[in-house]
């Protein structure tokens, strides 16, 4: 047997002993605490669990009054067609009602096999409604057309091509395009779950370790939101540069969810006691020999050679939906009110796995009208900044990228008199630790005619 072997039949027996006797894995302390990794530790987990269910029970349901309803919905998903998923429709689907999401908008990594606005998930199913774009040159990519054969040169004739027939496109994966100036965007990306996770050096480092994997496995499977939630940390970069971006045009920021469930491992039965490790693309680890595993009787049970008896996905698509989601305020469900809607701006980001953020309104009431995020507005004599949550939280104002103004409490009432771009954060205590909850768009109020 070579070290390889005996290394992964002790770690094998450790996770399958762990999973049977229900007992607690990260007892065993990790050497690279860190990071995320810290907030995998149990008690940690078992606190954050504890603080979604208290504001579950606290949450006040909120009647909209502004003549909107709120879809939450995930932008930047991958399925089957990307070569980095394996994800089938029925199942994503699925993912998506039990994280309260109604608007897909996946974003396909293009191939020269498929087209993905002619061939991708599109329309109402079940209740969901299905955009198809790409993950394409920098951008996620919702054109009104097939892109398919276009050469499109550089990203701001990608930009000019899409938005001049009236598609949508946002700048992707900020961190390695800070410095883009493209006119006209749509706007931006203002968290991605993947630029975060990769922030999260020893947690990246800890999961490329089958064995830490297996280590970690019990507590993935008793907390998978938690342990989903775990990279979550402020955008601050995001943010800094949206800021910045919205001082020069408005843009809209959006949450990309990059979800693709590929990070895991599974158990393939080839034959007798034969079996394979396999990684979440379906990628072959290792073999392995199925008895030294106590219980692999019962995860054969009903099943036959070939199939997979056992899988574990730290991005499980539910997971990875709920985390976070950009919430739309529509007055109908499809795509040309989407469309309009991500255009205006008329939309906010939150992190709904701590809590549901139904019913979150943020506007701007003046002596005449209500300012929805997005709009554009006039300093008059009596300017507001209005907020209502469905849970007490700490509002921040951000003014011009600058910090402006603080409360506490379910509403926000806020005097300004100075033109400026305004947007809210809200942030809730979780476990002892502040977090971020909702990040809206940006209201821009002109100067008073003269
Ligand atoms: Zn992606």
């Amino acid at each position: 047997m070579s070290m390889h072997q005996c290394i992964l039949r002790f770690g094998f027996r450790l996770f399958i002993c762990s999973l049977i006797a229900g007992c607690i894995l990260n007892a065993c302390p990790s050497t690279s605490a860190e990071d995320a990794v810290d907030r995998l530790q149990v008690p940690r987990l078992q606190a954050v669990q504890q603080a979604r269910a208290e504001f579950a029970a606290q949450r006040k349901t909120i009647a909209r009054t502004d003549g909107y309803q709120q879809y939450r919905a995930n932008l930047h998903v991958h399925s089957h067609f990307s070569h980095d998923s394996r994800g089938q429709l029925p199942d994503i689907l699925a993912a998506a009602k039990r994280a309260g999401t109604s608007i897909l908008m996946f974003t396909e990594h293009p191939a020269p096999h498929y087209d993905f606005f002619r061939d991708g998930h599109r329309g109402l199913q079940d209740g969901v409604l299905l955009i198809p774009g790409a993950e394409q040159s920098g951008f996620l990519v919702y054109p009104t057309f097939s892109l398919q054969g276009i050469t499109t040169g550089s990203p701001q004739e990608l930009a000019d091509l899409v938005r001049g027939r009236n598609g949508q496109i946002f700048v992707s994966h900020l961190e390695e395009r800070m410095d883009w100036k493209i006119a006209g965007v749509s706007g931006t990306e203002i968290y991605n779950t993947h630029a975060d996770f990769k922030e999260e050096k020893a947690l990246v480092a800890a999961l490329k370790n089958p064995f830490r994997l297996f280590q970690l496995s019990v507590a993935i499977q008793k907390y998978p939101q938690e342990c989903f939630g775990a990279i979550q940390n402020y955008p601050a970069d995001y943010l800094r540069r949206f800021d910045q971006l919205c001082q020069t045009a408005p843009h809209t920021g959006v949450s990309a969810n990059d979800a693709h469930q590929n990070v895991g491992f599974g158990i393939r039965w080839i034959a007798d006691n034969r079996g394979t490790l396999e990684d979440a693309l379906g990628e072959k680890l290792l073999d392995i020999d199925l008895s030294v595993i106590p219980d692999s009787e019962q995860l054969r049970q009903g099943r036959k050679p070939g199939d997979l008896i056992f899988s574990l996905y730290l991005d499980h698509y539910e997971h990875s939906l709920r985390h976070v989601a950009t919430h739309l305020l529509l007055k109908e469900l499809n795509e040309d009110s989407v469309r309009e809607c991500l255009d205006a701006g008329r939309c906010f980001v939150a992190f709904d796995w701590l809590a549901d953020s139904q019913g979150f309104q943020f506007n701007l009431q003046s002596n005449s009208s209500t300012t929805q995020p997005g709009g554009r507005t006039q300093l008059d004599s009596d300017c507001r900044l209005k907020g209502r949550s469905p849970l007490p939280c700490r509002w921040k104002i951000i003014r011009n990228g600058e910090p402006f103004a603080e409360s506490t409490g379910p509403e926000l009432d806020l005097q300004i008199q100075q033109p400026g771009v305004y947007r809210c954060e809200t942030w809730l205590t979780v476990a002892g630790s502040d977090m971020t909850w909702i990040l809206t768009n940006p209201i821009y109020v002109d100067s008073r005619e003269k």
